[in-house]
């Protein structure tokens, strides 16, 4: 696969990114891209319910089958406790690994500005993560420097105020929300199909699009490089 074409996505529990970037992720799918997911904390502290020890698996296991159905062939656990409150050097160790083994084209992260903690948290380590490892430094994380073209924010759930890309995702509304539908645990206490309609329409009608959009941070991109890859 040329690294072209390859899409790495972070999230911080196990239903972020398709909730922020599924339906543009999906597009690129059936554009033949190459989609990995990365997965922060295994949110196993989201239920009241369920305790920590079974949710984590439970919803592991939800977020393999919800990046199947995106399009996404490969999803990695990194198993930070759930509850980020901050990075270690070794956990920005691990960031620079993947990135450099996988050299994603695209990478999509929580936008900078998040109203949660844990999704700040992560935009924050992955970022800088990002910056050491398209360098000499951090050699203990192998491989050569690596910088993705493309780096766009995502939103999840909280609108983000500076959208520098929307991307028309009518066409793949269904297949985002039919991926939302795997994380049971999930979505037993919150319609997530309801909110995603009408947040994909809101930014649909808001950016001009006309039918439903996701919009996106632009951390990084060069302009024909972005236009060309998800026109
Ligand atoms: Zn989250």
């Amino acid at each position: 696969m040329e690294t072209g074409k390859r899409v790495l996505a972070f999230g911080t529990h196990p239903d972020d990114i398709e909730i922020g970037c599924g339906g543009t992720e999906a597009l690129l799918a059936a554009k033949g891209y190459e989609i990995t997911h990365v997965i922060l904390t295994s949110g196993e502290a989201g239920s009241d319910k369920t305790p920590p020890w079974e949710l984590g698996p439970i919803r592991e296991k939800e977020a393999i089958e919800a990046a199947k159905v995106i399009g996404a062939g490969n999803v990695e656990f990194l198993r930070y406790p759930d509850g980020l409150t901050g990075f270690t050097r070794e956990m920005k160790v691990d960031i620079i690994r993947i990135v450099r083994r996988l050299k994603p084209h695209t990478l999509f992260i929580h936008e900078r500005n998040e109203s949660s903690l844990g999704h700040q948290v992560a935009s924050e380590l992955v970022l800088e993560a990002v910056q050491a490892g398209s360098g000499p430094w951090f050699q203990e994380a192998g491989g050569g420097p690596w910088s993705p073209e493309i780096i766009l924010g995502y939103e999840v759930w909280h609108p983000l105020g500076d959208c520098g890309l929307a991307v028309d995702i009518s066409a793949t509304l269904e297949t985002k929300i039919k991926a939302l539908a795997c994380h049971r645990s999930q979505t037993a206490a919150v319609r997530y199909d309801e909110a995603v309609r009408g947040f994909a329409r809101w930014r649909g009608v808001m950016s001009l699009s006309g039918g439903d959009a996701e919009v996106f941070e632009v951390i990084k991109a060069s302009q024909n490089l972005l236009f060309g890859s998800f026109r």
